[in-house]
């Protein structure tokens, strides 16, 4: 067997969790783990949605992908679907904590129940998800944990200040959780993606979307498939002596 070919299904056996997997970033990470032959159980709030997309993504790459409802913002939920799938699969070996949600307000007109939203999904429903899935693979000492920060987590954005606190929280989550779980064999990492198309970003005008990626060094903006690739990458053996690292995706755009 030649190496490329084993890197072809390099995830062949492994279990990979993939939540906010209907759309978006976390689609396409769904599938680019498919591809290389992960059973994947992706996640969403609407079980019809997420059994389709999971249809599709195991035709398309004729692996296990199993579509799963979740809200990351029921603690319960989220401890029984571990617990469940780690049942049902013997193990969950990645976390893809990919579920998120962005309102953009200035501090002073952001609304109380954009506030709540964003940090119970960004911040609660992530700890929350990374908390479930390192109880499981501490068992089997081993696993790898993804999460989705940001560049304006680092650097800031007018206008982005409560989505920003959140990322920076996952910013500071993943270096401490990194430093507690890497004796038992679980790392820690995060991408951090500049601006990348997808429903996220939909009410940003194309405009302001072009300003603000043409002076990037890549000059263009990032498709789910960009960071998902990197996403694969930490989650993977080739990334085994990685963790506590925010890898940006930007194209360049904090440079
Ligand atoms: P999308 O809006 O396209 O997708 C968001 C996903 O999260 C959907 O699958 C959605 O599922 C899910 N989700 C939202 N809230 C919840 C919840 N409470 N419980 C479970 N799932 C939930 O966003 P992106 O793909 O753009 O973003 C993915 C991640 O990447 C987010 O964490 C985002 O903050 C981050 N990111 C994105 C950037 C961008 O430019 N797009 C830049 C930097 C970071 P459903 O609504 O179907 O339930």
């Amino acid at each position: 067997m030649t190496d490329s070919v084993t890197r072809d299904r390099a995830f062949e056996g492994r279990i990979c969790v993939v939540t906010g997997g209907t759309r978006g970033i976390g689609h396409a990470t769904a599938s680019a783990l498919a591809e290389q032959g992960a059973t994947v159980v992706l996640t969403g709030r609407d079980e019809a949605a997420a059994k389709e997309r999971a249809a599709e993504l195991a035709a398309q790459h004729g692996t296990v992908v199993a579509g799963h409802a979740l809200d990351v913002t029921d603690s319960a939920q989220v401890r029984a679907f571990f617990t469940g799938t780690a049942r049902e699969y013997g193990a969950v070996d990645c976390l893809v904590a990919n579920a998120g949600a962005m309102e953009d307000a200035l501090v002073g007109m952001m609304r109380d129940e954009h506030i709540s939203r964003m940090l119970d999904t960004n911040v609660v429903g992530t700890i929350t998800c990374l908390q479930a899935a390192a109880r499981v693979m501490m068992r089997k000492r081993t696993g790898s944990i993804v999460l989705l920060a940001s560049i304006v987590g680092e650097r800031g954005s007018a206008g982005q200040s409560v989505y920003a606190a959140s990322k920076g929280a996952v910013t500071a989550l993943t270096k401490s959780t990194a430093k507690e779980l890497g004796r038992h064999g679980i790392r820690v990492n995060a991408v951090a993606p500049g601006m990348i198309r997808t429903d996220l970003i939909a009410n940003v005008p194309d405009e302001v979307v072009e300003r603000r990626t043409a002076d990037t060094a890549l000059g263009r903006v990032g498709t789910p498939e960009d960071v998902a690739r990197a996403i694969r990458f930490l989650c993977g053996t080739d990334a085994e002596f990685v963790t506590g690292q925010i890898l940006g995706v930007d194209g360049g755009m904090v440079l």
